[in-house]
């Protein structure tokens, strides 16, 4: 009967989170344990008080620190991160002689904008076009292909 299991095995990074969230419970749990057993013998018993709230204290240090620690990790397979490496470009074009011209994007340029002197003719090039790269569409679609 146990040979029935199948080889398959769960994601990491959920069971890592998984993990992360009951350890942060139970640090939790037992560092207001901590606390509360300090302040009780606060009064009569200081050398343990002392000790429990120490121990308390490191507790939430520690949830602190696993917090702080576990959010990049969470975020880490989300797409945000792949957004980061796309580069722009602005297409201009003339409306007296059709010149067009292709530049990197620059910061202000919007579509129909007047942005800068023709160099065949004395009229004001307009930007008709913002997109992204050419070849960084193509990688992508290469990329999602070899994975499936
Ligand atoms: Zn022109």
């Amino acid at each position: 009967m146990a040979g029935d299991q199948g080889s398959a095995q769960p994601a990491a990074g959920m069971q890592v989170s998984w993990i992360a969230y009951a350890a942060i419970l139970i640090v939790g749990f037992l560092s207001l344990f901590s606390l509360y057993m300090g302040f009780i013998n606060y009064g009569d018993n200081t050398d343990i008080a002392i000790i429990f709230i120490f121990l308390g204290a490191a507790g939430f240090a520690a949830i602190g620190y696993m917090l702080f620690r576990g959010k990049p990790v969470a975020t880490a397979k989300d797409d945000t991160l792949t957004i980061k490496k796309v580069e722009v470009y602005t297409t201009l074009e003339c409306p007296k002689c059709q010149q067009k011209r292709v530049r990197d994007f620059k910061r202000g340029d919007y579509v129909f904008k007047d942005d800068e002197p023709c160099t065949r003719c004395d009229g004001l090039m307009v930007i008709t076009k913002i997109a992204r790269k050419k070849e960084e569409e193509d990688k992508k679609k290469k990329e999602e292909s070899s994975w499936l």
